[in-house]
């Protein structure tokens, strides 16, 4: 039997069509820009389009061909996102570096990717100018900044302006058109072990993703937004909504280098932010501000807070004390990142506010596009009840299959594990699912407690930590116990100028966690390590308190 053919138009999923459809549809709407020169850049979506066509001529006079790595360092700017639409555009493949990782990590990442052209911001000027003579593969060096800003001189070879490049191009260019599982990007782990590894999405990939993260039910995008994404452009393309503000024709802010509580406030009310969206310790700095400066937020509706646990004394304050509804998300650097959000379903409408709050702390649904599964030692599939917790599995269309250098198809290679005849991607967590679908994170799999075969949640301890009005941050490890193999170990960060002990400290646990999982001791620190894209160093943590004698052992 043959099946009947759909007859609709044939047209790939192209990352171009996103800056053509807000350059025509949302033609006059901002993009606003605190630059690292230290001002405010205003542009338009039109404008930006044709400066994204312009550079895509530029870069192919300096001898790009498609599939060539164009590498950024850079903070979130227009011009980065002159780049992505730009060099993806064109069929070149947008490299965004995590300019926080160590100069030997950046340099080996380059490396990795064979990057061609690396584009920086002013700011990393001196960092490039180290790390250049290891770059092997670069062909192109572009300062992102005009001619007056340009330095005199530089060790650099060849350095060449951005704004220069761009403006000595007329814009007649049109959009290629071409597969759409043609590479559009990539981004690295952050590789807390091992070498970081490159994930490689595709247009499609990162179309579908966008559409997925415009939902309301997800990130809940729309027209009337102006969106300040403080989750910088180099962590996994900032959570998609470069491309989902382009989807939805809304105001893009972006804060440069600029992201301690002063300036993002400033930059929340001037231009009316509604929507934002980052880490956990972003927020901290955010929320001190505010609360130190008796300060309310005018405009600023919601957040998606993501890529480490929120805290539910962190929802509280916002929700509470400014109104703010927060997004609780989970997602991956090899999930694009979007895997799930806690948004409530109609039946909940009615909920009182303890259980309402539960819901909503837990990490969330999956958007449609991701699925998921727990799996026991096994390798078989858990009850969605709510307490068992497994090994957590994805898969969906932009979700990774391989990583980059890696041959597709070679199961030896594969990140991937057979379950049931589907193919689901590890994902390293370790979760509970209730009967709605709602999933909550209890541990990365390495940093779960293991006490006399039992296991505890750090991320469970923390929350309950950092609900204590004393405590600026916390985290729970692993510290050898010759009992119970185990036992937790709380590091405290205290709020400045607190008085705050151990006993006083533990004492805040009772009635609020099962007695045996009460952290069996207490270290006061000045700061807890984070790695590039904001979360606990644990393993720094680890390796810090290994000798550790807990009162207990
Ligand atoms: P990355 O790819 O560097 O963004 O790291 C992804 C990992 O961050 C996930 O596998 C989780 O371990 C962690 N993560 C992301 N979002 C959350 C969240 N909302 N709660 C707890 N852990 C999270």
């Amino acid at each position: 039997m043959s099946r009947l053919t759909g007859q609709m138009m044939q047209m790939p999923l192209l990352i171009s069509s996103l800056a053509v459809h807000a350059a025509r549809h949302a033609a006059d709407t901002e993009i606003v820009s605190k630059r690292c020169e230290g001002d405010i850049h205003r542009t338009t979506w039109q404008a930006l389009e044709l400066r994204s066509r312009k550079l895509a001529q530029a870069l192919a006079r300096l001898g790009c061909e498609p599939g060539d790595r164009v590498a950024t360092l850079a903070w979130n700017g227009y011009r980065h996102l002159e780049i992505y639409y730009g060099s993806s555009g064109s069929g070149l493949v947008c490299h965004t570096i995590n300019p926080r990782l160590f100069p030997e990590q950046i340099a080996w990442i380059a490396n990795d990717a064979q990057d061609k052209v690396l584009c920086f911001d002013l700011n990393f000027l001196p960092l490039v100018e180290k790390l250049a003579p290891q770059l092997s593969q670069v062909k192109h060096f572009v300062l992102m900044t005009d001619r007056a800003h340009m330095p005199p001189s530089s060790s650099i070879p060849r350095l060449a302006c951005y704004d220069e490049l761009v403006e000595a191009e007329d814009g007649a260019y049109a959009w290629p058109q071409f597969d759409e599982n043609t590479a559009s990007s990539i981004c690295y782990t952050s590789g807390t072990t091992g070498h970081p590894k490159g994930a490689v999405y595709s247009h499609r990939s990162t179309l579908l993703h966008a559409f997925a993260a415009a939902l309301p039910d997800s990130m809940g995008c729309s027209a009337a937004d102006a969106i300040l994404p403080v989750v910088p452009m180099f962590h996994v393309n900032a959570w998609g909504l470069p491309y989902a503000g382009a989807l939805v024709g809304a105001k893009l802010v972006l804060p440069g280098p600029h992201l301690d509580g002063k300036s993002l406030y400033e930059l929340f009310e001037t231009e009316q932010v509604t929507f934002s969206a980052g880490v956990p310790t972003v927020w901290l700095g955010l929320l001190n501000y505010v609360k130190q400066n008796g300060l309310k937020f005018s405009s600023f509706r919601r957040t998606v807070i993501g890529g480490s646990a929120c805290p539910p004394s962190m929802m509280r304050a916002l929700e509470e004390e400014h109104g703010v509804e927060v997004i609780h998300a989970w997602g991956m650097t090899e999930m694009s990142p979007l895997g799930t959000l806690s948004k409530l379903k109609a039946k909940h409408v009615g909920l009182e506010d303890a259980a309402r709050r539960q819901l909503l702390e837990t990490q969330g649904r999956v958007v449609y596009g991701v699925d998921m599964l727990i799996v026991g030692n096994d390798g078989r599939p858990l009850p969605w009840d709510g307490h068992t917790s497994g090994d957590l599995l994805v898969r969906g269309p932009w979700v990774i299959e391989n990583y980059f250098g890696q041959k597709t198809g070679d199961p030896r290679e594969s990140p991937l594990v057979e379950i049931d005849g589907q193919s689901w991607f590890p994902t390293g967590d370790v979760a509970t699912i209730n009967p709605d679908g709602f999933m909550q994170i209890t541990d990365r799999s390495k940093d779960v407690i293991k006490s006399g075969g039992e296991w505890i949640s750090s991320i469970e301890l923390e929350n309950v930590a950092m609900g204590h009005p004393g405590v600026h941050e916390a985290a729970v490890i692993a510290c050898a116990h010759p009992k119970w193999d185990e036992r937790p170990l709380l590091v405290v960060v205290r709020k400045p100028g607190v008085v705050l002990d151990a006993k006083e400290m533990l004492g805040w646990f009772e009635g609020r966690i099962a007695k045996w999982q009460i952290p069996d001791d207490v270290a006061f620190v000045d700061e807890i390590p984070h790695t590039a894209t904001g979360k606990m160093l644990k393993l720094k943590l680890r390796e810090k308190f290994k000798d550790h004698k807990l009162p207990t052992a």
